[in-house]
């Protein structure tokens, strides 16, 4: 099978595509023929080794497709069942073989692509939405990257909840598709200060919650737009991470709650993996989210997918295509 290859960390240019021998499953474990594999910005941090993995490997932990062989000891699917998964690596890949009990199986009316897409970002939308800071209606969210991947996903999630969204994207283009998914206000934060923006869209008050993938420069002024008690969910670092940091500041800036989350923590249980996968699956179904797939790269692309992604070229989600 084609595969991609990480055998040193680095830039995009580690990733070699390679030729290996189709993988057996384990007893526990399924085999997978992809449909699409799922690009997100977790491979960029595997690739770079800010996120350690064991080399050399196969980069991407997401996916869709058909299953082809499984394990002795495997009840959950069959032979032949379309299934969507995320947190198994090694996707970047024709085949890849993983524990059957974390595929889910993927809903008439949900196609291979939408549920490859869905899949991480998807839930991880879901998550921060409902579960991390549960939003209410009325309440305020910055959405910080909001034409991104999750971002776009987030700002229909919290508009359909009721809340009023402000979100920062750092181009016009991207105004215009946040806009769309729902942001009641877009702040061009690579142009002006979204501190200040903020704090005068609110007329003086605070936002309830920050919702902040961006990192290391966004994330001390988004402390200082929250209302007292408000949350910071810091849930990654497009930027680059966050330097040390001393919790009396949460004191000072009005006892806030500050969070450092992961979806593996969100979908630790088979039931709850089915549980949030079902209702976001539903949504798409039902048409109340709306996936935008439009970067979608032939496999032994996958370098440029990375460059285009790091550079912030990229809107909504980016799939291979083995
Ligand atoms: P995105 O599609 O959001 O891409 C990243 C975006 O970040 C860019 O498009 C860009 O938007 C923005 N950005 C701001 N500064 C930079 C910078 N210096 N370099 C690159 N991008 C920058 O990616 P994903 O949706 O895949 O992931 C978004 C973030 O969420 C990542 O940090 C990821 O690690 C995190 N994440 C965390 C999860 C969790 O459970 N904790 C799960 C899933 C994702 P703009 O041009 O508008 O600034």
């Amino acid at each position: 099978m084609k595969a991609i290859l990480v055998k040193q960390t680095g830039g995009p240019e580690v990733m070699e595509l390679v030729e290996l021998p189709v993988p057996e499953p384990k007893a526990n474990e399924a085999v997978v023929r992809l449909a699409a594999s799922g690009v997100n910005f977790i491979d960029v941090y595997h690739r770079e080794g800010r996120y350690k993995v064991p080399l050399p490997f196969i980069p991407g932990q997401e996916g869709a497709g058909q299953v082809v062989a499984v394990g002795s000891d495997v009840k959950s699917v069959k032979i032949g069942d379309r299934v969507a998964w995320t947190t198994t690596l090694g996707s970047y890949a024709e085949y890849v073989a993983g524990a059957a009990d974390r595929l889910v199986p993927i809903p008439a009316g949900v196609s291979d692509q939408q549920a490859a897409a869905t899949m991480l970002q998807g839930m991880t939308a879901h998550y921060l939405a409902y579960d991390t800071y549960p939003l209410k209606r009325g309440e305020t969210a910055l959405v910080h990257a909001a034409a991104g991947g999750v971002g776009l996903l987030l700002v229909q999630l919290a508009h359909n909840i009721g809340a009023r969204v402000i979100a920062t994207v750092s181009t016009e283009d991207k105004a215009k598709l946040a806009r769309e998914a729902g942001a009641d206000e877009i702040i061009l934060y690579s142009q002006v200060d979204f501190e200040a923006e903020t704090k005068r869209l609110m007329g003086g008050k605070g936002v309830d919650v920050v919702y902040d993938s961006v990192g290391k420069t966004t994330f001390e002024k988004g402390l200082n737009v929250l209302r007292p008690r408000g949350m910071m969910v810091l849930f990654g670092g497009s930027s680059g991470a966050v330097p040390p940091f001393d919790p009396i500041t949460l004191t000072q800036k009005g006892s806030l709650f500050l969070t450092r989350p992961s979806l593996g923590n969100y979908i630790a249980t088979r039931e709850e993996l089915m549980v949030r996968s079902g209702a976001v699956f539903a949504m798409i179904a039902s048409g109340k989210l709306k996936l935008r797939i439009e970067h979608t790269y032939p496999l032994a692309e996958a370098q440029r997918a990375h460059r285009e992604l790091e550079g912030r070229k990229t809107t909504g989600k980016l799939l291979l295509i083995p």
